[in-house]
C-alpha cells in the first residue's frame, strides 16, 4: 500500500515561499512592513523582459497572509500577459496592502509604502486597484515618482474608463469583422451588463454608430441615467443573457460566464471590460465554442485602462492613449486567427502571442546594444532620459 505521509521536503515543496514563487515564475516578492502606521504590504514582480512591472495596488481585508499571497501572485503573473499581448513595454506586477480600505487608510500608510516602492528603484510601478483610488496614489507619489493613475491635474491620465471603453468598442468592432464578415455594429443587437464608467462611454459609441442597445444594471437609477442619455433600452439584471442578441457585453463583474448562463446566450459574440469573466477558463472557454459564440479575451479587450496609465510614463497624452487603445482592433484580431488557425480558445491563443512576444523580446536583449536609453520606450519613466 501507497504511504500517504507527507514528507518535510514534499511539504516545502508544496508550501514555502520560495516554491509558489518559482512555480509562478516570478522574480521578486517584497514583503513591506511599518507597523506604526499599520502597513502590511506585498509587492510581486512577476516578468521585466519587457520593461518594468507596472501594476496596480489592491487595499483588500485578506482573512490570512496566505490568501495575500496567493491573489498577489496571480494577479502580477496576468499583468505580464496583458502588457505583453496589448504591445507595451511593461512588465508584470501588481501589489496587495492588507486592511480594510473603509477604514485603515491614512496618509503616513501610504506615503510609506511609497517609500518601499520608491526602494525598488523603478523595478515596479503602481497605479489604483480594488480599495485604492487617485487620494491614496497622490500620497505614494509625495515619496516616488513610480507611481501611475494620478489626476490630470498632476499631469496623470485621469479615469482610465474612456480610453477602456475605446478599447472594448475597438474589440468588439474586429470580432464583427471576423463573425458577419464586416465590422459595422449598425443595426446588430448588442446587450450590455452593466451600467457603470466603463458602460455609459461604451454605449456613446455604440448608440452613435446605430446599433441597438440592451443595458442592465442592479441598481436601477444608473440605468436610468443611461436611458436619459442615449435612449437605450432597459432590462432586468436576470434577463441579460437571455436576450435575442448579436453581442453580449459583460462590463460590470467577474465569472459570469459559465456553466448556467453559457446555454442561456443567445449571441454569436462575446466582448466586453469585466475583469475575469469566465468562472472556469479551461471548461467555459471551450463550452463556448461548443457554442459557436466568439470570445474576447478579457485582459486583451479591456486593456485600455493599462494603456492609459503606461502613458504618465512618457508624459501623458490624451490623443496618444486613444490611438493606442484603437490599436486592440489588430490585437483581438490576430487572437482570434491565431485561435481558429490551432483550434484553440481565445484565451489560450492570447496567452500564446504573449509568451511568444517575450521569448522573442527576451532574445533581442541579448544583443548588446552600448547603454541606449532607446530600448523599450514607454517603459522608461519621464526623466529617465535626462
Ligand atoms: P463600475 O463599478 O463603474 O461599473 C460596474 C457596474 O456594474 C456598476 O454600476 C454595478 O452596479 C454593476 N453591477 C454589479 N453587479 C451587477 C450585476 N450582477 N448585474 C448588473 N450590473 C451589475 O466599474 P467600471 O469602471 O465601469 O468597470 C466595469 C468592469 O470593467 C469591471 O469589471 C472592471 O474591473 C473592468 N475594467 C474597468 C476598467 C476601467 O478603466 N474602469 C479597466 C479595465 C477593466
Amino acid at each position: 500500500m501507497e504511504s500517504t505521509t507527507i514528507t518535510a521536503k514534499e511539504i516545502d515543496e508544496k508550501f514555502s515561499l520560495f516554491s509558489r514563487i518559482e512555480r509562478k515564475e516570478h522574480e521578486q516578492v517584497v514583503i513591506c512592513s511599518e507597523p506604526h502606521v499599520g502597513l502590511r504590504a506585498i509587492i510581486a514582480i512577476h516578468n521585466t523582459t519587457l520593461g518594468p512591472a507596472l501594476g496596480g495596488t489592491r487595499m483588500w481585508p485578506y482573512k490570512s497572509e496566505d490568501e495575500a499571497i496567493r491573489d498577489v501572485l496571480r494577479l502580477s503573473r496576468g499583468m505580464t500577459y496583458k502588457a505583453a499581448v496589448a504591445g507595451l513595454n511593461l512588465g508584470g506586477g501588481k501589489a496587495v496592502i492588507i486592511g480594510d480600505p473603509k477604514t485603515d487608510k491614512n496618509e503616513a500608510l501610504f506615503r510609506a509604502y511609497g517609500r518601499f516602492i520608491e526602494g525598488l528603484a523603478g523595478r515596479y510601478v503602481t497605479a489604483e486597484d480594488v480599495g485604492t483610488d487617485i487620494k491614496d496614489m497622490e500620497w505614494v507619489r509625495m515619496e516616488t515618482k513610480y507611481v501611475t493613475g494620478i489626476s490630470r491635474a498632476l499631469g496623470g491620465s485621469g479615469d482610465p474608463s474612456s480610453v477602456t471603453a475605446l478599447g472594448t468598442y475597438m474589440g468588439m468592432k474586429a470580432c464583427a469583422h471576423k463573425r458577419f464578415g464586416n465590422d459595422s455594429l449598425k443595426g446588430k443587437k448588442v446587450a450590455v451588463q452593466g451600467a457603470g464608467h466603463v458602460s455609459s462611454y461604451l454605449v456613446d459609441y455604440l448608440v452613435k454608430e446605430g446599433a441597438k442597445v440592451y443595458i442592465t444594471d442592479i441598481f436601477e437609477e444608473k440605468v436610468r441615467k443611461i436611458v436619459a442619455d442615449s435612449g437605450v433600452t432597459a432590462v432586468k439584471p436576470d434577463e441579460i443573457y437571455g436576450l435575442d442578441v448579436d453581442i453580449f457585453s459583460p462590463c460590470a463583474l467577474g465569472g459570469i460566464i459559465n456553466s448556467d448562463t453559457i446555454p442561456e446566450l443567445k449571441c454569436s459574440i462575446i466582448a466586453g471590460s469585466a475583469n475575469n469573466q469566465l468562472d472556469d477558463e479551461n471548461v467555459h472557454g471551450q463550452m463556448l465554442i461548443d457554442h459557436d459564440i466568439m470570445y474576447a479575451p478579457d485582459y486583451v479587450i479591456n486593456a485600455g485602462g493599462l494603456i492609459n496609465v503606461a502613458n504618465e510614463l512618457e508624459g501623458y497624452n490624451y490623443d496618444r492613449a486613444h490611438e493606442q487603445a484603437e490599436r486592440i482592433y489588430d490585437v483581438i484580431l490576430d487572437i482570434v486567427n491565431h485561435a481558429e488557425e490551432n483550434n484553440i480558445p481565445t484565451y489560450k491563443a492570447s496567452n500564446e502571442l504573449a509568451e511568444q512576444r517575450l521569448r522573442q523580446i527576451g532574445r533581442i536583449k541579448e544583443i548588446y546594444a552600448s547603454n541606449s536609453h532607446y530600448s523599450g520606450r514607454l517603459g522608461e519613466l519621464n526623466d529617465y532620459h535626462s
